[in-house]
This record gives C-alpha cells, sequence and structure tokens, in this order.
C-alpha cells in the first residue's frame, strides 16, 4: 500500500504545493511613480526627455561600460551591434544552437550566416573549442550567449576571437549584472547586448540595450537605433542607413525604478540558487549545470538542470516534468529545438545561399523551385550536446522562482525526491 501522501499526484495523491511561488514582475509604487512624472511631464519620446539618457549611464555603470544605446528590445540590440561591428551581406557569425531564436535570427535580418557551435556539456554554454572548428575564410563574429545567466567562457572565446581577428558580441538577454572575473558582462567583447522583456531580470515590459567600450562603435549604433542621425547632428540630417529602435520614455523611467532592485535581487537568487543545486544534487539523475569556477555573478535568468533518464530506469524527460509539475512544481523543459534543426532557420539560411551563388538569377531559381532547405533531419548530430539538451536532458526553472523563500526552494526538492521514491508509477 503506497500512504497519500507517498502517492504521485499524477496517481491522484496529493501534491506537495499549491501555487503560491514567487511572481513577477516586482512592482512597487517607486514604479507607479516613474510612470506618472514621464505621463505628466509631456515628454514620451527619448528625444524629448532625460530618462533614457539618465538609464543609460546608470546601466552603463553598473556594467563596467563606457557607453550605452537603449533600444526597443534585445533582438533589435543584437541586431545594432551586428551592424554596427560591420557584419553584412554573406559573413558568417558562430553562435550556438541553444539560445531564444534571435541570436540567430538578428544574423539573418543583417543578411548573415549563423554557423552553429555545440555547448559545454556540464555547463550549456558556448564551447570555445567547437567554435575554433567552424572557423572559415568567411567567419566574422563570434556571438557569445550567457545562457541561463551564466556567463559563458569568455577567456576561451576572447582567446580564439583574437587569434582569428573576430569581432566578439555578448548577447547578455539573460544575464544582467552577471560577472566573469569579477567584471560584469556586457563589455568583455565587443559589444554586448540586452533585453528588458517581460520575463527578462530586468524588464520594462520590453527594451534592449547595447554596450560598448569603444567611442567608434557607440556612435554607429546610436546612429543605427536612430534612423541614421548623427549624435551632434539635425534632425533630417540622417548619414547612414538605421532604423527607429528607441524606447518610450515610460520604458526607461520604469526600468531606472526597477535597477533600484537589481542588486538585492540578484544576491536572493544566488542564495537560493545554491541551495537549490545543492539539494537537487542529491536526487539520483538530476544534476544542476556546472558552475565555472571564474563565474563570479551569475545573473541566474534560468535555473538549468539535466536529467538522466537511463537513471530513471528509461522514464522519458516529458514524463518526469510532468509528474513534477503535477506536484505544483513550476518547472519546463526549456529550448526544446536547438536553432541548427529549425526549418525557419535553414530556409533562411539557404536563402542567402542561393543570393550568394549567383544573385538575382539563383535567387529566383531558389523562390521558383520553391525554396528548398536541407532537412533537419541532415543536421542531427552536428551539435549533439546541444540536441540532447534539447531533446532529453535540459529542465529549467525561470528566474522569479528563485526570488521565492527557502521553503520554496525545499519545495522544489522534496517532489524531486518523491518522484525518485516512486519512480516506478511514472513508468506506466
Ligand atoms: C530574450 C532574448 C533575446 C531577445 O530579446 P527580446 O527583447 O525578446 O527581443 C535574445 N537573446 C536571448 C538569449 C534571449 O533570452
Amino acid at each position: 500500500m503506497v500512504t497519500q501522501t507517498e502517492k504521485l499526484a499524477i496517481e491522484g495523491g496529493e501534491p506537495v504545493r499549491r501555487g503560491g511561488f514567487h511572481g513577477w514582475p516586482v512592482v512597487s509604487e517607486r514604479d507607479e511613480q516613474a510612470l506618472l512624472e514621464v505621463l505628466r511631464s509631456g515628454r514620451w519620446g527619448s528625444h524629448a526627455g532625460n530618462k533614457a539618457r539618465e538609464f543609460e549611464q546608470r546601466f552603463a555603470e553598473f556594467h563596467q561600460a563606457k557607453y550605452a544605446v537603449t533600444v526597443a528590445n534585445g533582438t533589435a540590440a543584437l541586431e545594432v551591434a551586428l551592424r554596427a561591428a560591420g557584419i553584412g551581406f554573406g559573413d558568417e557569425v558562430i553562435v550556438p544552437p541553444y539560445t531564444f531564436i534571435a541570436t540567430a535570427s538578428a544574423c539573418l535580418m543583417v543578411d548573415a550566416i549563423p554557423v552553429f557551435a555545440d555547448i559545454d556539456p556540464e555547463t550549456y554554454q558556448i564551447d570555445p573549442r567547437s567554435v575554433e572548428q567552424r572557423i572559415t575564410p568567411r567567419t566574422r563574429a563570434i556571438i557569445a550567449v550567457h545562457i541561463g545567466g551564466g556567463p559563458a567562457d569568455m577567456d576561451g572565446v576572447l582567446d580564439v576571437a583574437r587569434r582569428h581577428g573576430l569581432r566578439v558580441i555578448e548577447d547578455a538577454a539573460q544575464a544582467h549584472g552577471a560577472a566573469w572575473h569579477g567584471r560584469r558582462v556586457g563589455a568583455l567583447g565587443d559589444l554586448g547586448t540586452f533585453s528588458f522583456q517581460s520575463s527578462k531580470n530586468l524588464t520594462a515590459g520590453e527594451g534592449g540595450i547595447v554596450l560598448t567600450n569603444s567611442g567608434e562603435l557607440y556612435d554607429l549604433a546610436w546612429s543605427l537605433a536612430n534612423v541614421g542621425r548623427i549624435r551632434q547632428g539635425a534632425w533630417y540630417q540622417h548619414e547612414i542607413l538605421g532604423w527607429n529602435y528607441r524606447l518610450t520614455e515610460f520604458q526607461s523611467a520604469l526600468l531606472l525604478a526597477q535597477m533600484d532592485r537589481l542588486p538585492e535581487q540578484i544576491a536572493r537568487r544566488e542564495e537560493n540558487a545554491a541551495y537549490l543545486a545543492a539539494g537537487l544534487a542529491e536526487v539520483p539523475g538530476l544534476r544542476p549545470l556546472r558552475r565555472d569556477p571564474r563565474v563570479t555573478t551569475h545573473a541566474w535568468h534560468l535555473f538549468i538542470g539535466r536529467y538522466d533518464a537511463a537513471v530513471w530506469d528509461g522514464i522519458p524527460r516529458e514524463r518526469f516534468l510532468q509528474a513534477w509539475r503535477a506536484e505544483g512544481i513550476p518547472v519546463s523543459a526549456g529550448y526544446t529545438t536547438p536553432l541548427h534543426h529549425l526549418p525557419v532557420i535553414l530556409r533562411e539560411i539557404a536563402r542567402l545561399e542561393a543570393i550568394a551563388a549567383g544573385g538575382r538569377q539563383s535567387y529566383d531559381g531558389w523562390i521558383a523551385a520553391g525554396r528548398p532547405h536541407p532537412s533537419p533531419d541532415s543536421r542531427r548530430g552536428m551539435c549533439p550536446v546541444a540536441e540532447r539538451a534539447c531533446y532529453e536532458e535540459g529542465f529549467w526553472f525561470p528566474q522569479h522562482i528563485l526570488l521565492g523563500s527557502r521553503a520554496d526552494m525545499d519545495a522544489i526538492i522534496a517532489a524531486a525526491h518523491k518522484l525518485w521514491r516512486r519512480r516506478e508509477a511514472l513508468r506506466a
């Protein structure tokens, strides 16, 4: 006989927890005041007010960077960074496949070809050895994604880049405040980009920023995000082709208010993540990602763990996660398709290659042929670690769970132990 408390929720037992985890975003009166101030000022656009400039300064300073340009979102930030770095038609940019689509789609938006390097099996960060193997005469840049908020191996990435004369862009959309060897991310390479989309650790609903230590790249990034204007120029003076990627003052004001909380939230996530990692590591077949000792601050946008089905009598990850969720635990599988298997990415790469092969004629031929692209199956095994992470191993907790209490972490750990004890029920 199985007691009612030992019976899994998927068998009709009592769940370990019923809701009550920490929510997101965090809002106080200060946020309301900040928004009202902008509303009443009548200066709603960033060209009219001073909130964007104030936020740029503050965010850059916090990340030990000289310059910042606010933009509409993290995808726009990547496009601006790529264009500022001189990346364009046919250039190859090495990116990891275990990331949000924007890391690769931003390359395609500027007519560059994303080339996928594998990730490290212990940290899930881009693997500098794999990066080096993907370099061709057309490689121009590397995008190092700080996945989950844990900085990528920047020593390794910067070393490969230096030896091959490549630009480095940090995709720090998940890594606000993270630090590598005591230096904050964002200006460790040539340019760094962040997102302030709703789920991110610093948010205004949407938004983004580009950081750099280079005055030249700053001017370019500013122009690219401001319809090609130059900073000291006239309103209708457009020197290069640029987007309008500006934020509203409402967003900048909100970001300034939210910034006040960031250091305290970083500390809280660090503390809970350490506790959760230690607790989950006690459960057979669950392994939190390894923290590289050179990571001095982890931003914990995601708490990522690895599930080993072989240890769990072959129970598929989906079944395990379904049962964990039934216990009231907000866990997900995270990215379930590596970007090098996404048909849209393969199709767009094929489009660029058709154009590169012979301009208009070969492009028209590609269209007439029905826009063919290689099948995802033909890409199996190209980045085996990222494939395993997506298809078999990875599980995630979002950042705001780590803002909760010690009891929240205990519930997550207790539910995992309960599933392990009753794993025979998962086999059904
Ligand atoms: C969120 C995210 C982006 C894109 O940011 P948006 O603001 O949603 O455009 C880019 N890269 C990574 C790794 C992200 O997580």
